[in-house]
């Protein structure tokens, strides 16, 4: 029987690669893994933590403000960005320690170079060669930059968490998640914010409620707006930079943040030597079970581009090395995933959208709360929360929830259960308000 050096290698040392590696060494596989930048992957490093860090920290602003009317006195307010940012990237330094300190504690051999493979069965990394029976592929994905002049004049997420200084002013390019976020994140700051999209609408895959609220309250707010505007170049200027859109004038600004989707990272990885196969999103092809077409190698995460989220991610990671190494075979099911736009207000989303609904279940009933939080009102603030539940009209059950406000995505999370259970609209109507919040609304709609 051939020996290997390892029962598994894992590529990519990020959410999914590592609950894949310590799982798989939990169930007695000798197990290594390669991570060519920090451990930790996306989210740690440059993604979710510290995103929602600086979103903790431009909060102070509204905050601060409203404070007074609720009997505060304060001093002048002063923000100082090297302050956030230091202690945010400590926490991140913390974070990748315990990643680390994980891998260790479970016996899990790390490799802090790239890997490469020269065939199905051996991985180059660094300078060794070694050997093993079975491969994961977790690389990940990283922020797509578009092939047009002077693209490279502009930014991405994984050096906006970084910066000198805050620019005054910044060109975001996208609709999506990052760009919702980081407008939201650098208008709070003082930076003035122009958000250039590519379509007519921001968030896509959003209902559409909500997507319109999350614009009004944006614009309200003082976040610039520009649609169905193509980029064509980018020219350097003596204070930043110009972007010359298709559709209208140049905007001219300090900084260009890119969010406009993230690719896939599949080059350098041997895939071709391996006989990996690579789907038509440029992204490694899996079946349910996460195999390749080459049957000791699998792969997880951002790299297959399924949902390109943690939480799914860690799970595939968890299956494979379960089904895998420890006898106890499971698949992760891939519907009904909640989601969450750390905008501000934040999105929260589970389910169908209205308009999926009606498409899949032919006539269905909305309800919708649409109110202002007891805290806007005493602060003055005009901003209306929405929240809305998707009926399947012939069998009552609840088959989608969107919400828009404060704290959406802490309350969707618990409300996603009860979607995922395929809980009834009579179900929700029967359970007794928690008073006063905001989720009470969810209960109290007819
Ligand atoms: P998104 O897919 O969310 O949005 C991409 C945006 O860029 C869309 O508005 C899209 O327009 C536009 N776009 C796409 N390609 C081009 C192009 N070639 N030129 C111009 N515009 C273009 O991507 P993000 O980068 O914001 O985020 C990437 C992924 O990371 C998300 O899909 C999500 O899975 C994950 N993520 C999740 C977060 C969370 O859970 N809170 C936070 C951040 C990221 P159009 O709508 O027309 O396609």
């Amino acid at each position: 029987m051939t020996t290997y050096d390892h029962n598994l290698f894992v590529i990519g040392a990020g959410s999914g690669g590592v609950r894949a590696a310590r799982i798989a060494s939990g169930h007695g596989a000798r197990v290594a893994i390669a991570e060519e930048h920090r451990v930790g992957g996306t989210c740690v490093i440059r993604g979710c933590v510290p995103k929602k860090l600086l979103v903790y920290g431009s909060h102070f602003a509204e905050d601060l403000v409203d404070a007074r009317r609720f009997g505060w006195t304060l001093g002048d307010k002063g923000f100082d960005w090297p302050t956030l940012r230091d202690n945010v990237l400590a926490e991140v330094d913390r974070l990748n320690d315990i990643y680390k300190t994980t891998l260790s504690g479970h016996d899990v051999h790390l490799y802090e170079a790239h890997a490469e493979l020269l065939d199905a069965h051996t991985v180059k990394v660094g300078d060794a060669t070694v050997t093993a029976d079975k491969i994961l592929i977790a690389t990940g994905a990283r922020p797509l930059v578009p092939d047009l002049p002077g693209a490279e004049l502009g930014i991405t997420s994984n050096e906006v968490f970084h910066l000198d200084h805050l620019p005054k002013s910044l060109v975001i390019a996208g609709g999506g998640y990052i760009a919702n976020e980081f407008a939201g994140v650098f208008h709070e700051l003082g930076v003035k914010v122009t958000l250039v999209n590519r379509g007519d609408t921001i968030l896509r895959q959003y209902d559409q409620a909500l997507r319109d609220r999350l614009l009004t309250i944006s614009m309200t707010k003082g976040i610039s707006f520009e649609f169905n505007c193509g980029f064509e170049r980018i020219e350097k200027t003596a204070t930043g930079v110009r972007v010359v859109v298709t559709n209208g004038d140049p905007i001219e600004a300090e900084m260009l943040l890119w969010a406009v989707g993230r690719r896939p990272n599949i080059e350098g990885l041997g895939l071709a030597a391996a006989g990996v196969a690579v789907n038509d999103k440029h992204a490694i092809a899996v079946d349910a079970d996460s195999r390749t077409n080459v049957a000791n190698i699998w792969a997880v995460g951002d790299v297959t581009d399924r949902v390109q989220l943690t939480p799914v991610a860690i799970r595939e990671g968890h299956a494979f090395a379960d089904s895998v190494f420890g006898g106890k075979p499971w698949t992760v099911d891939h519907g009904c995933i909640p989601s969450a736009v750390f905008s501000n207000p934040p999105i929260a989303s589970v389910g169908l959208t209205e308009a999926e609904a009606r498409n899949q279940h032919g006539t269905v009933k909305v309800f919708t709360s649409d109110f202002r939080p007891m805290r806007n009102v005493l602060a003055g603030r005009n901003e209306r929360s929405l929240y809305k539940l998707v009926v399947d009209a012939a069998t009552d059950v609840v088959v989608g929830a969107h919400m828009i406000g404060p704290d959406a995505p802490e309350i969707l999370q618990a409300l996603a259960i009860a979607i995922k259970a395929k809980l009834t609209k009579a179900q929700f109507d029967e359970t007794v308000a928690l008073h006063p919040t905001m989720a009470e609304e969810l209960v109290l709609m007819r």
